[in-house]
């Protein structure tokens, strides 16, 4: 069984970039149901239960057809979501400055503000439900790319870096249907610490 994971702050840690009711209803309602769902996908292969989410959603073609898009949704719910909560921290709580991060958004973007811009659009143009990501692809190559609903850049044998929950589901209550505000101030939550540590082990 999977099981939903402990925030590694409290509700109200992000405010004001998020509310408090928005992470509350976020990881115990969307994301708890992503869970339940993957649970319910799962119980008559134990075999598959036993393997972990990312595992899972690492190798789709392994999973029998019958329940395959289920754990490409939910699947992809349970490890987006568990992989969002710890990319972002209390305003000022993390460093950019001097870290591995740093150093690879300089190399391959020129400076922080020409990644944030980069990623803001495509952030922008997801239509729908989706993620933006940055991630290591198979290749080695550094990028930044989408995903529509839950699917996840593991799915396709990338790394995901960091990662940004673009439905509105995320934001709505406190940003309707102002996402590029929600964007601009996410960045100022990003917990660079993580971020580095993933790009230290890509
Ligand atoms: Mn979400």
């Amino acid at each position: 069984m999977y099981t939903l994971p402990n925030l590694p702050y409290e509700y109200d840690a992000l405010e004001p970039v998020i509310d408090a009711e928005t992470m509350k209803l976020h990881h115990t309602k969307h994301h708890q149901t992503y869970i339940d769902k993957l649970n319910v996908a799962l119980e008559s292969h134990p075999d598959l239960a036993a393997k972990t989410v990312e595992e899972l959603i690492s190798n789709l073609e392994a999973i029998p057809e019958a329940i395959r898009m289920a754990v490409r949704n939910h699947g992809g719910g349970h490890a987006n979501h568990s992989l969002f909560w710890t990319l972002m921290a209390p305003v000022g709580s993390a460093n950019y400055e001097g870290t591995s991060a740093t150093k690879l958004i300089d190399e391959n973007f020129g400076s922080l503000d020409e990644f944030k811009k980069q990623f803001s659009e495509q952030a922008l143009s997801i239509f729908g439900s989706g993620w933006v990501w940055l991630v290591k692809g198979p290749d080695g190559q550094i990028a930044i790319t989408k995903t529509s609903n839950q699917d996840s850049p593991l799915s396709t044998g990338a790394k995901p870096l960091l990662g940004l929950d673009v439905w509105e589901h995320a934001y709505y209550l406190k940003y309707q249907n102002r996402r590029a505000d929600y964007l601009t101030a996410w960045f100022t939550i990003i917990n660079w610490t993580r971020v580095s540590e993933l790009i230290d082990k890509s």
